[in-house]
């Protein structure tokens, strides 16, 4: 598994005026660059971040935070996976199982999917990034993801304080990959610097509120 840092020989090229407005770890705008806060998390679990094209340079995304802090997290930017070589080849990995965090009502508790586990295979999560409506939509046009078995967080409520929910246990990505890990794997004190990261990042966006409204 490869991390999704980016590859740095990219800062040797000249930037254009976009590029050099963004930080190229976190990918955020330089001046809100949170690497200072980044924390580097060791785990066992793959996550694999399948992004909508629309959160990319979204300002109060999470994903880029979430892989910029995992040893083993890596996004996939795109709607369409159906020709994606490396999910096909991980869906029909017999070694592996992947679930899908899709917390409907036929979802699986990761205390259900630790019951029901019968062959010790490697365990990879999937996670779709984007608006609820986008990634229904993601979901719905990928039919391998739509066969996956899926699991839920269980009832919490969601801190993201900064952007619009659809319903209030909504969790950002970055809060989501925190409580995923942690009930997963355990420990959570090891995840802790996700959920500092969180904080940090709600921070800055009231700061700049209420720098904004002064
Ligand atoms: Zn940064």
């Amino acid at each position: 598994m490869t991390q999704s840092r980016p590859d740095f020989s990219d800062n040797m090229k000249q930037p254009n005026d976009k590029e050099s407005r963004y930080c190229t770890r976190c990918a955020r705008a330089l001046k809100a660059c949170l690497c200072e806060y980044i924390q580097h998390v060791p785990h066992l679990a793959p996550l694999h971040i399948l992004q909508h094209p629309n959160e990319v340079a979204h300002p109060k995304g999470t994903a880029a935070l979430l892989a910029a802090s995992l040893s083993h997290a890596r996004i996939h930017v795109g709607e369409h996976f159906a020709d994606a070589d490396w999910l096909n080849a991980l869906l029909a990995d017999p070694k592996v199982q992947c679930y899908l965090l899709w917390p409907d009502d036929e979802a699986l508790t990761l205390a259900q999917v630790r019951e029901g586990r019968g062959q010790a295979r490697e365990v990879h999560f999937i996670l779709l990034d984007g608006t609820w409506r986008k990634a229904y939509r993601m979901l719905h046009s990928n039919p391998a993801l739509l066969g996956l078995p899926r699991i839920t967080l269980g009832a919490m409520a969601g801190q993201y304080s900064i952007r619009k929910k659809p319903f209030p246990e909504a969790l950002s990505t970055l809060e989501a990959g925190y409580h995923l890990l942690s009930q997963w794997e355990g420990e959570p004190e090891r995840f802790a610097p996700l959920m500092n990261l969180f904080t940090e990042l709600n921070r800055q966006w009231h700061d700049f509120a209420q720098g904004r409204r002064a």
